[in-house]
């Protein structure tokens, strides 16, 4: 198997680090689709899907899979930050920085803008590039194709993937910095999936998001062969104008077993805040709108004021 390197960093002691990524597939440069994960190192879903997903287009190209055939060439750098997956760090551990907030990053920087520097170079000019994250490890997203300042193209292509949520978000201060912001001036389709939360492998979601990668690249005719199902039915695409979010008006200690990917109706009891002394049920926490759950709070410690779930409705609704 070739391994290649993106970047190769020495370090003061020990051995040099370096950026493994798999180049798969004919055709010259560029590549059609670049897939990362793992710019933050504790969001551990990406790394193993990407890396489940150069194993199975390896043994497409060594012809274990007869029906199917690998048309265009794919790059895949499963765990960007390699020493935050070491150490279970989601920032760069040497100096903390988050590599997210890098971008465009520098060839004569510091490590973390040579880095940015080098997966923004090698994945620019790829015509599909996908970036795939996790929620934190305290909140559970579904698995979320997720797209940014959308061109029509990239609406309309989200669509793909095949998962039941594309989500419209809107920017927030920082996305300058990010990756995302870099790829999108360059012309091609950017997408971003969002994958359960930080810590460990939902190992439910992951398979939804291989079968999903494996339907894109179908789709898009990088890989062929594979079987296809007709339309898009369920999928829809959630502006924040969708979104009804329940917040904690108590602290306390929020139990829910709700699953994410669930239509709930309005009113639906979706968990419960305890009192974390006697025990005491003190909040119902109920579905603000009949939708799909499209997240909830995992981390069952709670102040006043936090995020306990997200329910996207069809329709835009009317809420603040
Ligand atoms: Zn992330």
């Amino acid at each position: 198997m070739t391994r290649k390197e993106l970047l190769l960093m020495t370090a003061p002691l020990r051995d040099s680090v370096e950026i493994p990524y798999h180049d798969i597939g004919p055709g010259l440069s560029p590549p059609e689709i670049a897939l990362v994960a793992a710019l933050h190192g504790d969001e551990i879903n990406g790394t193993y899907i990407l890396a489940r997903l150069a194993d199975f287009l390896r043994c497409v190209e060594a012809g274990k899979f007869p029906d199917l055939t690998l048309r265009k060439r794919v790059l895949i750098i499963p765990a960007v930050n390699v020493m935050g997956i070491n150490t279970r760090s989601r920032s760069w551990p040497f100096d903390k920085n988050d590599l997210n907030r890098m971008f465009p990053g520098s060839p004569h920087g510091e490590t973390t803008q040579r880095i940015a520097y080098a997966v923004l170079e090698a994945t620019k000019k790829a015509r599909y590039r996908v970036d795939i994250h996790s929620s934190s490890a305290d909140f559970e997203e579904l698995p979320q194709v997720r797209v940014y300042y959308p061109t029509d193209a990239e609406k309309e292509g989200a669509r793909r993937f095949g998962l039941t949520a594309i989500m419209e978000r809107r920017p927030g201060p920082v996305f300058s910095t990010t990756l995302m912001n870099s790829w999108k001036v360059w012309p091609g389709e950017s997408y971003l999936l969002t994958v359960g939360h930080a810590g460990n492998i939902q190992l439910n979601h992951c398979q939804d998001v291989f079968k999903a990668l494996v339907t894109f690249l179908g789709r898009t005719g990088i890989l062929e062969g594979v079987t296809l199902d007709e339309g898009d039915y369920g999928v829809f695409y959630f502006t924040r104008g969708h979104e009804a979010r329940v917040y904690a008006e108590q602290a306390g200690m929020f139990v829910s077993d709700s699953r994410v990917g669930r239509w709930v109706n309005k009113g639906q009891e979706l968990g419960y805040i305890y009192d974390s002394f006697n025990g005491n049920v003190h909040t119902k926490v109920e579905a603000p709108v009949t939708g799909l759950l499209t997240g909830i709070r995992r981390q069952p410690l709670l102040f006043e004021g936090e995020l306990l779930l997200r329910v996207c409705t069809k329709e835009p609704n009317t809420l603040p």
